[in-house]
């Protein structure tokens, strides 16, 4: 048995957007930049694809830039709205404590170069508070940057409420939209933010390649510095083909939202159901305000470490908010910030389904988790102290 059950951290091309990659490779390879005919077909191509992605997102062409994915995103608004805020004198950065690297980071260099970075808190549950955005920003504020939809506990945050508070107070405001595009509505409209970063690899696109919603108006400086593609603000030569494979994939994901959204819902109820019947684990993340896709569970006295090598060995891919794999020992950002203790939070899973997964996929997630949960607090210390009174249980 093969379960894929990562696809928060990257998912498999659908065969759309592969047949439209090769299509433009194989036939429209010039180069965009290019003045004969056969360079400017693939201009064309790149037109229509900033359209077709446009529109699907309710935004105008011209509003669309390519760019890397959604790391490059991230960094490209942040970095942008912070330099321009900076030059009017408004040097604080308003996020959150369960934002992506790709904006921690960010902020972090920005807060090294001397701007003030507040990271307001979430509830025990995952979620922004829009009351907390509206008492923290004011007019010292260059941007608001909080995610649409989180990565490791998949709670959808109030975006078009802060985006009201952030309008009325005249701030901009920047969307990590990572994980909701192609995954649930997305309108940059609705939302009102000025900045929406997306990356293609997260619903069926090609790896190494995204966008950049930056609405009318609104300051962007580029990252690398070269040609004057995507008018001058994001230099190198455009990959058509990976572009075009992205539209393609936004199309059929969104066409398809409904039909895979109801699977995975049923797919996610009897996932939560059938775990949450292991003594001691707790589910992260609320219960509804979250993606279909998302299951995240902590389980007291394991490592989830061993955990993701135990699933490994019965042929599945998880993922674990614990952060032993990049060489830290400190658990997940995201988890501390829901209010799990250290302990708790490395005993972390993260299931996150598509909808090539299958009934028989839960029921065989259903089998081997709770052995593995198991059989890794048999061997463990520190289950034994918990059993035997020595140490109170917290879940
Ligand atoms: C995956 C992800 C990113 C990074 O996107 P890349 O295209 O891999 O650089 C940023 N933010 C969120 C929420 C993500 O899930």
């Amino acid at each position: 048995m093969f379960v894929y059950a990562d696809h928060a951290a990257t998912t498999k091309m659908r065969p759309e957007a592969l047949k439209a990659y090769t299509e433009a490779a194989n036939a429209v390879y010039g180069n965009p930049s290019s003045l004969y005919s056969f360079g400017q077909q693939a201009k064309e191509l790149l037109t229509a694809c900033r359209e077709k992605i446009a529109s699907l997102l309710g935004a105008d062409a011209r509003e669309i830039v390519f760019t890397s994915g959604g790391s490059e995103s991230d960094n490209q608004a942040i970095l942008s709205a912070a330099y321009a805020g900076a030059k009017k004198g408004k040097k604080r950065l308003i996020s959150t404590a369960i934002e992506h690297h790709a904006v921690l980071h960010t902020l972090k260099k920005l807060e090294n170069e001397g701007f003030e970075v507040v990271l307001l808190p979430v509830t025990q549950e995952g979620l922004v508070r829009a009351e907390d955005v509206e008492q923290a920003v004011d007019e010292r504020c260059a941007l608001v940057s909080v995610m649409l939809a989180n990565n490791e506990i998949g709670t959808i945050q109030p975006v078009e409420e802060i985006g009201q508070i952030c309008r009325a107070k005249g701030v901009p405001f920047h969307t990590d939209a990572v994980q909701a595009v192609g995954h649930i509505p997305v309108d940059v409209k609705k939302i009102g933010c000025d900045y929406l970063s997306l990356s293609a690899h997260k619903f069926g696109g090609p790896k190494g390649v995204g966008a950049l919603y930056v609405k009318k108006g609104a300051p962007l400086r580029s990252l690398i510095e070269g040609g004057a593609q995507e008018r001058g603000k994001r230099a190198g030569t455009e990959d058509v083909p990976a572009i075009a494979a992205m539209a393609a994939a936004l199309e059929v994901s969104i066409a398809g939202m409904g039909t895979a959204n109801a699977l995975l819902k049923r797919l996610q109820d009897k996932l939560i159901d059938g775990l949450s019947h292991i003594p001691h684990c707790a589910l992260n993340g609320d219960r509804t305000k979250r993606l279909p896709s998302n299951t995240s569970f902590c389980f007291e006295g394991i490592e989830g470490e061993s955990l993701l090598l135990l699933l490994d060995d019965k042929g599945v891919c998880a993922s674990s908010g614990s952060a032993c794999t990049s060489g830290s020992l400190d658990p997940s950002h995201v988890l501390l910030a829901i209010g799990r203790v250290h302990d708790v939070a490395h005993g972390s899973l993260r299931l996150t389904l598509g909808e090539e997964n299958t009934e028989e996929d839960v029921e065989y997630l259903l089998k081997v988790v709770p052995e593995v949960v198991d059989y890794l607090r048999n061997m463990s210390p520190v289950w034994r102290d918990l059993k035997e009174g020595k140490r109170q249980f917290i879940l």
